[in-house]
């Protein structure tokens, strides 16, 4: 091991969040695109609602401790992140679910018009949630797939609403949000982003760019925990237009009243509407401390670093000559980039096996990618040389031809 500082991470604006975070022993963690590494802030954030939140004060604390206002709270602290003002954002329920929402409010919104417009390697449960919706409604939603490239000039007069991910989960790809947006503002139709590869990984200027809704994960780049609730974002302009409830999944916290319980169902004003039922508590805590470590970084930084660290990686991969043998299916422009990487190898699964083995962590996506995460707030570039080294390695023993690496896990 040497202990000499990398010359990049001197010169790196972030170094020093580094240790805010729980570094795992003798782990290479670039897998936060996935699942974000614990704070130790976090962890003692959670152990006192634990000990003294629930322990002590038990059900007090939904007013002493704020925790019935935390979807809120946690909402605007996530809001100041992704370009949104006070009262558009709330923490609440999983990504899945808040599509559900949006696209219902949507298609709301947007009556007369069927389709969803969405692309054919979105995300699977973003394509779900609509095709779910279409058995529920009918003719009243169709789900139309195109391909990115032509997803701008397929958006007509029968579009209700655009379906978006910002970055493409396999790819790493992102899409120009701006563009889209004016485009789809054009022609009448809505957007709906979702942002689980945007958030906390690079600027994001939902209000700027004229969104109508957005949804995101707060376990990925926010580090808030496995399966940590997410978020839902509604544009001022619906949420003031407001003349019957939004979203159907009518629950008694969304309700104008909760505690007066009336027999029928009243949405509240603004963005709580969108609340279900009772909030995740601890997990919400753990958004809430995550949040704080982003309270004194720039977004900026943020992004500058993911494109040092991306940028870097394919360096010291074009280095060791393994980009040849092992393709990136990325954009080669880092603008045209989230925070993360692909490799095409059809022996993506046990390379990565076999990395996860020499102490580096991450991920494969179907059918044949080896997927690099960059966590601008702990990654370093000492590790993204150390990474590739091993990589190399693993390559040029086809150490990855061991049938230990080559048996599939259920999560993948
Ligand atoms: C991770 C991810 C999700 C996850 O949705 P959950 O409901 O939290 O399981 C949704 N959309 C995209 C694009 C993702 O990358």
């Amino acid at each position: 091991m040497t202990t000499a500082v990398h010359p990049l991470d001197k010169d790196d604006p972030l170094a020093h969040k580094r240790a805010a975070f729980h570094i795992p022993a003798n782990t290479i963690y670039l897998d936060g695109n996935s699942l974000g590494l614990m704070a130790p802030s976090v962890h003692e954030r959670v152990n006192q609602a634990l000990r003294h939140e629930w322990g002590d004060d038990v059900i007090t604390s939904w007013n002493k401790h704020g925790w019935i206002d935390l979807p809120v709270t946690v909402g605007n602290k996530i809001g100041r992140l992704i370009g949104a003002p006070e009262g558009r954002t709330i923490c609440c329920d999983s990504t899945s679910i808040n599509l559900f929402k949006v696209l219902c409010a949507a298609l709301q919104i947007n009556q007369g018009r069927q389709e969803i417009l969405s692309t054919e390697d979105n995300f699977p449960t973003d394509l779900y949630m609509v095709q779910g919706i279409e058995q529920l409604l009918g003719e009243r939603c169709t789900l139309r797939l195109v391909s990115e490239d032509s997803l701008l000039q397929s958006i007509n007069e029968n579009t209700a609403a655009v379906l978006v991910t910002e970055v493409n989960f396999r790819t790493g790809r992102r899409l120009p949000m701006a563009h889209l947006s004016e485009r789809a503002r054009k022609l009448g139709a809505l957007t709906i982003v979702d942002l689980a590869h945007s958030a906390g990984a690079l600027p994001v200027h939902l209000e700027a760019n004229d969104i109508d809704f957005a949804v995101g994960c707060t376990y990925k780049y926010f580090n808030a925990g496995p399966g940590a609730p997410a978020f839902l974002y509604v544009a001022k302009r619906h949420l003031d237009a407001q003349t019957q409830p939004l979203q159907p999944l009518y629950g008694w916290l969304g309700h104008a009243a909760p505690f007066a319980f009336a027999v029928d169902y009243a949405p509240a004003q603004g963005i709580r509407q969108f609340l279900t039922g009772t909030p995740p508590v601890l997990s919400l805590v753990a958004v809430d401390a995550a949040l704080d470590l982003f309270a004194d970084v720039s977004m900026h930084d943020v992004r500058n670093k993911s494109i040092g660290l991306a940028n870097y990686w394919l360096e010291c991969m074009d280095k060791h000559h393994l980009l040849a043998e092992m393709p990136s299916i990325s954009p080669a422009h880092a603008e045209e980039r989230g925070s993360q990487l692909a490799f095409q190898h059809e022996q993506a699964y046990a390379i990565c096996q076999a990395l996860i083995a020499d102490g580096v962590i991450a991920d494969f996506r179907a059918p044949e990618y080896l997927r690099i995460g960059f966590a601008p707030l702990y990654n370093s570039y000492a590790e993204v040389e150390s990474a590739v080294q091993r990589l190399a390695k693993i390559m040029q023993e086809k150490r990855y031809l061991n049938p230990k690496f080559q048996q599939r896990n259920q999560v993948t």
